[in-house]
């Protein structure tokens, strides 16, 4: 039956928006994901209306609106929500959908008359229900309400021809199964298995935002397991399916990809954001890379140094901005720190806290948390990591760079009455090194006498204290990283 009286429970915002439409005979519906969410009892993340009236009929009949995109979405404005979802009510004119010789989206998006046609080119059985706010009519015309009473994922009309239409909506598919916990209904799964590699042709940002959504569902492993079993990782990155069925050492009981998309699920449980979820998935991206035999047992030496480069290949291939690649870079570069500190020393976690910077290193600690509890340990936080966090919490007014130290280079310039040179930035790193060691040294008088006597030694000398200086700084282990990057051809 295509339509069902039933009165939906819907927020005030979204039925005044509905009615001023109504009232000026602008037929209008609720539909999309909202009404499949309600009908849940699931809370929606956005609103949507679909309306006879285009983009210039519905614009002058509310106050405060927007209208930037190619779909013809209005954007109804509300100043004072009762909920954050409801700040923006999007209205879009019925659509129908023309050729796709892209493969990513129609030629042209053409507007139509009649909500059946709109219905029509939707995704999802359970994503083409709409719901008529003025007779309180649910409208549904593939029998979504059937499909979401059996928990499946099924196509509007022929899988193939939808999926070759747009592939996106073959990980929207996986998505939305995790996210709800639904099954794919069998033809549509074997439509994803023939059409998947026109994923390919699907530009980077899309792909990037169905992934951002599965990162940040609640249990990410489910649709990544179904990525896995479908062969769909790689269209979302090759590098994601080479930790598939790559064994680990004896303290693993997990494969390499397990192991990530368990921790995955750690940090989504914790609630964690978005940056501190990706590091986690790719923390470990590099161990097919340098996994090798030693005595018998697997080794990835230097996985950090390779994996933070590989993330930044990834994120960068899927254009992720630069802000949050930064950070996924850095938390998957230091997320060793601890296993190779057995006495930690505040000097280390010092030097962590440089290294990782102290906006990042609790994420950092998140990340330790998350990697731990995938690794199928029964305590996510141990003694030492409460340690670790108790000792960061005395560290953190410490000074950490050469910006904090009590002299700079105009001061060493005018003690030692020199002009600027390579020794400024010598001298400053060398004392940085020292007060690393034992931040009581930041202390003025202390700073000036060590400036002159530094200033004494041969210029050549104190160049040469200063890089090791740096070196120490910046990393305890820089010489071996070398030896990494060198291997591995990365900078
Ligand atoms: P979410 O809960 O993440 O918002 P959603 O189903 O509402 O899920 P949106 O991306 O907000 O997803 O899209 C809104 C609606 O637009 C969908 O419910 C579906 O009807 C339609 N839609 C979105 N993307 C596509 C697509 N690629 N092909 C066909 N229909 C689509
Ligand atoms: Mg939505």
């Amino acid at each position: 039956m295509a339509r069902i009286k039933e009165k939906l429970e819907i927020p005030e915002e979204v039925s005044r928006v509905s009615s001023v439409l109504s009232s000026t005979k602008f037929e209008n519906y609720l539909v999309g994901g909202c009404v499949r969410d309600i009908l849940l009892s699931k809370e929606p993340k956005d609103w949507d209306l679909t309306t006879v009236a285009t983009p210039d009929e519905i614009t002058p009949l509310f106050e405060h609106t927007f209208y930037e995109n190619d779909y013809g979405t209005v954007g109804i404005v509300n100043d004072n929500p009762s909920n954050e979802n409801l700040r923006v009510i999007e209205v879009t004119p019925f659509r129908t959908e023309g050729a796709y010789s892209d493969f990513r989206r129609p030629d042209e998006v053409k507007w139509s008359k009649t909500l059946d046609e709109d219905l029509k080119r939707r995704d999802f059985t359970i994503n083409a229900l709409a719901y008529d706010l003025r007779g309180g009519e649910v409208i549904d015309l593939f029998d979504g309400r059937e499909d979401l009473k059996n928990k499946l994922i099924r196509t509007v009309g022929d899988p193939n021809e939808r999926f070759g239409e747009d592939a996106l909506r073959i990980l929207r598919a996986i998505r939305l199964a995790a996210e709800l916990n639904f099954a794919i209904e069998s033809e549509t799964v074997k439509a994803i298995s023939e059409k998947k590699d026109l994923l390919s042709q699907i530009s980077k940002e899309r792909i990037r935002d169905e992934f951002i959504k599965i990162v940040m569902s609640d249990s990410p492993s489910v649709a990544l397991g179904l990525a896995t079993q479908l062969g769909l990782l790689k269209y979302i990155s090759p590098e994601l399916e080479k930790g598939v069925g790559v064994e680990q050492n004896k303290a693993h009981i997990y494969t390499v990809w397990e192991h990530l998309i368990r921790s995955l699920d750690y940090a989504a449980e914790k609630k964690f954001p978005l940056h501190v979820r990706i590091a986690v998935l790719l923390h470990d991206i590099a161990k097919p890379h340098t996994r090798k035999m030693i005595n018998g047992q697997w080794t990835f030496y230097g996985h950090e140094v390779v994996g933070a480069k590989i993330a930044r290949n990834i994120l960068t291939d899927l254009k992720f901005p630069r802000e949050v690649i930064e950070k996924v870079v850095k938390l998957v570069r230091w997320h060793m720190f601890f296993s190779e500190t057995e006495t930690i020393s505040l000097s280390a976690v010092r030097r962590i806290v440089r290294n990782v910077g102290p906006d990042l290193i609790w994420d950092l600690m998140n990340v330790r948390s998350s990697d731990r509890t995938g690794m199928g340990r029964p305590k996510a936080v141990t003694y030492r990591l409460r340690k670790y966090h108790s000792m960061i919490e005395q560290v953190m007014r410490d000074p950490i760079s050469v910006k904090q130290l009590n002299v700079n280079g105009g001061d060493i310039m005018s003690l030692t009455n020199s002009k600027a040179g390579p020794h400024i930035g010598s001298i400053l790193e060398i004392l940085l090194s020292e007060v690393l060691e034992d931040p009581k040294l930041n202390e003025r008088s202390h700073l000036e006498k060590r400036v002159s006597d530094l200033y004494k030694l041969d210029q050549e000398e104190l160049i040469k204290l200063g890089k090791v200086a740096r070196k120490k700084n910046e990393s305890e282990d820089d010489k071996e990283v070398e030896e990494i990057k060198d291997k591995y051809k990365v900078e």
